[in-house]
């Protein structure tokens, strides 16, 4: 018996196999009591962390556990919205591989008063629209400040700040 094969082109799977489907992909998640606050918190201006009294450690994104010490966290503590950079990139790709002119700036932001290696994922602004211009202006430990979205338009996410930008020294 003999079973010959025919190979697939793009015709064969346009007209043979492609399967059309508009799926409804909404799903809802719940942030949990520490998230919640904290989102809550952004909404009105407001950056919240949580200590432990144990290990003394500032935690932000908060947590209402502490996975050093393996107990409760203990108290919430407001920060300020200023910080300094713990790594950053330079992106010209977006989420969709498309890409970009003026790069997106993602960076690692240890707000002041928290913990060592205490940071959350941000991104940065007014540090320049190319390359060049950003590598030059953007430098590890550099002190950065938060840029919120006006009162009214903020929904109670990470949003609610547009960017961090860095603090000018007065010279
Ligand atoms: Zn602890």
């Amino acid at each position: 018996m003999k079973f010959e094969g025919i190979s697939l082109g793009l015709k064969e799977f346009e007209k043979e196999i492609k399967v059309e489907w508009k799926g409804k992909l909404e799903y809802e998640w719940d942030c949990g009591i520490a998230l919640s606050k904290f989102m809550e918190g952004l909404k009105h201006g407001k950056i919240l962390a949580r200590k432990c009294y144990a290990c003394g450690r500032i935690m932000i994104p908060p947590r209402m556990f502490c996975e050093r010490c393996f107990r409760p966290t203990d108290e919430w503590i407001e920060l300020g919205d200023e910080g300094e950079i713990l790594t950053f990139s330079v992106s010209f790709v977006n989420w969709d591989a498309s890409r970009r002119k003026k790069p997106e700036i993602p960076a690692v932001i240890r707000l002041l008063g928290t913990s060592e290696n205490m940071g959350i994922l941000h991104k940065l602004g007014e540090v320049g629209d190319t390359l060049e211009e950003v590598l030059k202006n953007v430098k590890i430990g550099m002190k950065v400040k938060a840029v919120w979205k006006k009162e009214k338009e903020r929904e109670g996410a990470i949003t609610d700040i547009l960017y961090f930008k860095p603090i000018k020294r007065r010279k």
